[in-house]
């Protein structure tokens, strides 16, 4: 960017926290599994909704979080999100999710992978790497039995669009050839992005052909993100704008085959580009699109689940409750 060198710290400072959903630092939130238990179950609706959660302390512990936080479903990375160490849960780690997920009934459990994997890479030894680094992530989703396992489309620098789309729908295939995910009730689900540059999946169609690439060889879906869906360009805030991406969205993907929506509010303008997530009605978005994506019939099957910003202790409940309140 250039410029001040004084707003430097600033700018490395704001990438590490916001380019991406989770700045779910436990550094700065008080960790809801120190405080005491609930009393009562938490309160719920008829959707699935959830926040992703932090696994800090074990993996099992997201599920105790996420129920204390009033989810009925939730999202976790499975590694950690920026390293490339190969990582294995122990089965004492996945029973106790289990055994905590039925309890809680927190369904589905969904799987985000590393932001590192890069399947449309044209840099083969890097793409070697995001392959064996996202068979990685669907084996450790086969172990945990996560019915979901979100991926983003990667990016195409270097070569062009419609090249990077099929070498990531190939590379998937690669990565899982061997593995049974249909038996292991697990779907891989392809993530509209914000667009920006070079990466793939910024508009509806790019997914679709991913999922279109790969129907029949695997289980495969979609996850759409409210905010990638605004700062790509969508209109998903004045009510009319609303109804037609949800139109355009069905013609592309299919609504039924969105499964997972990821619930954030933006704090760019639409067709920004700028993907920085927001609280729940707080940002460019509103309260609309939430409130019309949660009643909507035709996404009753989808979870719901926020991947917003901890700014202050409580936020995350906060969002949670947010999200529950738009269900009528
Ligand atoms: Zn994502
Ligand atoms: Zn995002």
């Amino acid at each position: 960017m250039g410029g001040h060198s004084c707003r430097q710290p600033f700018n490395l400072y704001w990438t590490l926290l916001y380019t991406h959903p989770m700045p779910h630092s436990m550094a700065r939130e008080q960790d809801i599994l120190s405080c005491r238990p609930p009393k009562r179950p938490p309160r719920l609706t008829s959707r699935r909704i959830g926040i992703h959660t932090s696994t800090a302390g074990g993996i099992f512990n997201a599920a105790e979080r996420a129920y204390r936080l009033g989810c009925n479903t939730l999202q976790i990375f499975s590694t950690s999100p920026r390293q490339w160490a190969p990582y294995e849960l122990s089965r004492v780690q996945c029973a106790e999710m289990s055994r905590l997920r039925a309890m809680y009934d927190l369904k589905p459990l969904v799987i985000h992978t590393n932001y590192l994997v890069n399947l449309a890479s044209t840099n083969q030894l890097f793409l070697q790497k995001s392959v064996q680094a996202f068979r990685g992530e669907v084996e450790r989703a086969l172990s945990l039995c996560a019915e979901y396992l979100v991926l983003h489309p990667g990016s195409f620098r270097g070569a062009d669009r419609e090249r990077g789309l099929l070498q990531t729908a190939a590379a998937i295939a690669t990565a899982t050839h061997d593995l049974d995910l249909a038996k292991g009730g697990l779907t891989i689900l392809i993530e509209n992005t914000a667009g920006s540059e070079f990466s793939l999946g910024g508009t509806f169609e790019q997914v679709a052909e991913v999922i279109d690439c790969l129907r029949g060889i695997l289980p495969i879906a979609a996850c759409i993100d409210t905010c990638h869906t605004h700062v790509a360009g969508y209109d998903i805030v004045r009510e009319e704008g609303i109804y037609q991406t949800l139109q355009h969205l069905d013609a592309t993907i299919g609504l039924n085959n969105v499964k997972v929506v990821h619930c954030n509010d933006a704090k760019a303008a639409r067709g920004s580009k700028l993907d920085r997530h927001q609280h729940i009605g707080k940002g460019m978005i509103g309260k609309k699109a939430f409130a019309i994506l949660l009643n909507d019939l035709r996404l009753a099957h989808a979870a719901f689940i926020a991947e917003t910003p901890i700014d202050s202790p409580g936020d995350d409940r906060r969002n949670v409750a947010a999200l529950k309140n738009f269900v009528i």
